[in-house]
């Protein structure tokens, strides 16, 4: 399927919903071949079996599928090795975190914001800062070896869902340059250092372009295998990344392309990593405070005045009843839900700030209020009868 055919691919999200109301008994076999299936991807709008091009051999792939270990039918036939299978046969791949049965993980060397730095890891933000084409160690782990001959692959997306169609490379001006190795293809932006078994891969149907690596067990006296990466454009390389952030993917595979773990991480090639990184952290953190903030104190303050200015009481400060001091950031999809979610919590914070006397006052204001509704309302209802029961006599006459 190119890239024009299907312009916006779904997200996750949607993407599992729709699959979620599809009834499918079996995820990976035979998809193409059902006719039900079809008739409900186009009622749902995602698209006729022609426009989404699966009458030949090109399946539908979408990341939902990448989370099994045979992710989608033509990487891996029922499990049988084929050249194909790997992961980067996936129009849009996974970046899905996955540990897989080796627990599969990734470590970073803990290193500064200072200015000097070449290449550094926020775990706040998940995200690498590095210069172009210097060394980027990178540690992987597993809790038990993987098969022998297993794979390290490292690719790399883009990170927003307008660009993630589009493959990864290097600008023209770089790939064109002479510091070219000649180990590794002119166009690729991740290469790997010091490793004369580095594979680099473009994949005949997607044109992803990967470095793969053979899986080494740490050294003795070590508990996790240290690669060497490189990322050889800036991020704001002009006809390459173009200011457009990227993931880099990293995948543990089996000889024959069966996905045994995938970790993932952002990365930003740029002349200051140092400075950057430490820009970002505080953008990031501001964000998190004003959140919090927002969802707080402005409404509230307004809101206290005005119930005690209601019920002519002070608000007595001391008497606080302060709310449970750990912050929880909640991801919400959908901005009816967020909205209503976001009530509900201003309700709760500003209950919270409010004297319980206060409140006691003005539910008895409230009972008050409504107890003179319902006798002025009663009221009416009264001489309102008493007019009908005058105009019934008078028509009556
Ligand atoms: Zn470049």
């Amino acid at each position: 399927m190119s890239e024009s055919q299907v312009e916006e691919p779904l997200s996750q999200e949607t993407f599992r919903e729709l699959w979620n109301q599809l009834e499918v008994p079996s995820a990976n076999v035979g998809l193409e071949n059902d006719p039900t299936m079809w008739s409900q991807l186009e009622e749902l709008g995602i698209g006729t079996m022609e426009e989404l091009n699966m009458a030949g051999s090109n399946p539908l792939v979408y990341p939902a599928f990448a989370e099994h270990p045979l992710p989608c039918p033509s990487c891996s036939q029922a499990g049988q090795p084929s050249d194909t299978a790997n992961t980067t046969a996936c129009t849009v791949l996974s970046t899905n975190e996955y540990a897989g049965p080796h627990e599969f993980q990734l470590q970073f060397q803990q290193s500064s914001t200072a200015k000097s730095v070449t290449c550094t890891y926020s775990p706040d933000l998940n995200k690498l800062f590095c210069q172009l084409a210097k060394t980027c160690p990178i540690q992987v782990r597993v809790a038990s070896a993987p098969p022998p001959g297993s794979l390290l692959r490292a690719t790399a997306v883009y990170k927003k869902p307008e660009h993630v169609a589009e493959v990864v490379k290097r600008c023209p001006h770089h790939e064109r340059s002479s510091e070219n190795d000649g180990h590794a293809p002119p166009s690729h932006l991740i290469r790997v250092e010091a490793n004369t078994r580095a594979r680099y891969t473009e994949d005949e149907d997607t044109k992803r372009q990967s470095v793969v690596v053979p899986y080494e067990s740490p050294q003795v006296g070590s508990d996790s295998t240290t690669i060497l990466y490189n990322f050889m454009c800036n991020s704001s390389c002009m006809g390459g990344m173009n200011r457009r952030p990227i993931l880099s993917i990293l995948t543990l595979e089996t000889p024959d392309g069966q996905l045994l773990g995938r970790r993932c991480f952002e990365v930003r090639v740029c002349a200051c990593p140092g400075r950057d990184r430490k820009t970002e952290e505080e953008n990031f953190r501001r964000q998190q405070e004003g959140l919090v903030a927002k969802s707080g104190s402005s409404t509230t303050k307004r809101s206290i005045q005005e119930v005690s200015q209601a019920t002519g009481s002070p608000t007595p400060r001391k008497k606080k009843v302060l709310p449970d001091e750990e912050v929880f950031t909640l991801q919400i999809h959908g901005r009816k839900r967020y909205e209503l979610l976001k009530k509900l919590n201003e309700a709760l914070e500003i209950r919270d700030l409010i004297p319980p006397e206060v409140i006691d006052a003005y539910k008895q204001q409230q009972h008050k209020h409504q107890v003179k509704t319902a006798q002025r309302k009663e009221g009416t209802e009264l001489k309102k009868g008493k007019k009908l029961l005058v105009k019934a006599e008078k028509d009556s006459d």
